[in-house]
C-alpha cells in the first residue's frame, strides 16, 4: 500500500481501517504503515470504533509486539486491561519465571519512590527497573502530610520502607502539568471535588508560594512550573519531620530526593538542597 492512499485512509478515517488492518495482519508491517496505524489509532481513538473492529485493532496491536514495532498510545478499557493481563501470563511471566521466583516470598528494594498519579508517569520505565526493585507510593500531587495528619496511609507506607525495609534513599518526584497543581492554584473548579480539595490542603505552603510568584508578575505557565517545583521541596520539608525518617537522617542513613520529570522531553531535574537550586540529571 503507497503512502499516499494510507494517508487517505487516515483523513477517510473510519470504515476503511478494517480493510487497512486485514492487510497489515498478513505479514510484515512497514514502519511506515506501523506509523499510519499509530496516527490512525490517534486519529479516531479507541472509544470510537465498534466493538468489532477494536478486536481486530487488539490483533494488530500484538502483531505489532511481536513484530517488535513499538505500539501506539491507546486509552486502555477494561477489555483491553484484561487482554494485558492475559498477555503478561502467557508472555512476560513466562520469560521471566526465575525472577518472580525469587520475589515471590521477599522484597528488598533500596529505593522509595513517591510520585504522583497520573497516569503518565511509568515509575519503573523513567527509572528502567523491574518489579521488586522500587517501594512506590503514589497519590494526587505527590503529597507527604505533616506528621499526625494523613489518614490515607501515607506515613504508615513511609515508615514501613523505612523501619521494616530499611531503604537508603527517598525520591519524591513532581511532574509537569500536574493537575493536583493546576487545581491547587485554581480551587474554584474544586468546587466538585471536596476530596480533593481538602487533599490539597497538606500543600497550602505551596499554594502560598504560587501566590507570591503571582505578585512578582510570572505568567500562568511559569507559576505552574515553579509550584511544581516549589512543592517537591513543600513536602520533602514534610518527609524530613516525620519521626521515622528524622531518626534514620540524623544517623546519616538515609537520603532524600527532590525531582521533576518533564512528560514532553524525558528530561528530570533534581534539587540541590545546599545551593537551592534545580539542576538536570
Ligand atoms: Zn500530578
Amino acid at each position: 500500500m503507497k503512502w499516499s492512499a494510507v494517508t487517505a485512509t487516515i483523513k477517510e478515517g473510519r470504515l476503511r481501517l478494517l480493510v487497512l488492518i486485514s492487510q497489515m495482519l498478513f505479514g510484515y508491517i512497514h514502519p511506515r504503515t506501523a506509523k499510519a496505524l499509530t496516527d490512525l489509532a490517534l486519529h479516531l481513538r479507541n472509544e470510537e470504533l465498534p466493538e468489532a473492529a477494536k478486536r481486530v485493532w487488539n490483533q494488530v496491536l500484538t502483531v505489532m509486539d511481536a513484530s517488535g514495532q513499538s505500539t501506539p498510545f491507546r486509552n486502555l478499557g477494561m477489555q483491553e486491561v484484561l487482554a494485558g493481563v492475559r498477555k503478561f501470563q502467557r508472555k512476560v511471566f513466562r520469560s521471566e519465571q526465575d525472577l518472580f521466583h525469587r520475589l515471590a516470598h521477599s522484597q528488598h528494594p533500596e529505593v522509595l519512590f513517591i510520585t504522583c498519579s497520573d497516569s503518565r508517569i511509568g515509575t519503573l520505565h523513567i527509572t528502567q527497573g523491574h518489579p521488586g526493585e522500587l517501594f512506590v507510593l503514589r497519590n494526587a500531587g505527590n503529597i507527604v502530610p505533616l506528621p499526625g495528619n494523613g489518614m490515607g496511609g501515607e506515613e504508615a507506607s513511609i515508615e514501613y520502607a523505612v523501619k521494616a525495609l530499611g531503604v537508603k534513599d527517598i525520591i519524591i518526584c513532581g511532574h509537569s502539568d500536574c493537575g493536583a497543581i493546576k487545581g491547587l492554584l485554581h480551587p474554584e473548579k474544586l468546587n466538585k471535588l471536596p476530596s480533593v480539595a481538602a487533599w490539597l490542603s497538606h500543600a497550602a505552603e505551596t499554594a502560598m508560594l504560587a501566590a507570591r510568584h503571582k505578585h512578582e508578575g510570572l505568567d500562568e505557565q511559569a507559576i505552574i512550573a515553579a509550584a511544581i517545583k516549589d512543592n517537591v521541596v513543600v513536602q520533602l520539608s514534610h518527609l524530613s519531620s516525620l519521626p521515622c525518617v528524622k531518626d534514620v537522617l540524623s544517623q546519616g542513613k538515609i537520603n532524600l530526593h527532590g525531582w521533576v520529570y518533564n512528560i514532553e522531553t524525558g528530561e528530570v531535574e533534581h534539587y540541590n538542597f545546599h545551593l537551592k537550586s534545580w539542576r538536570k540529571l
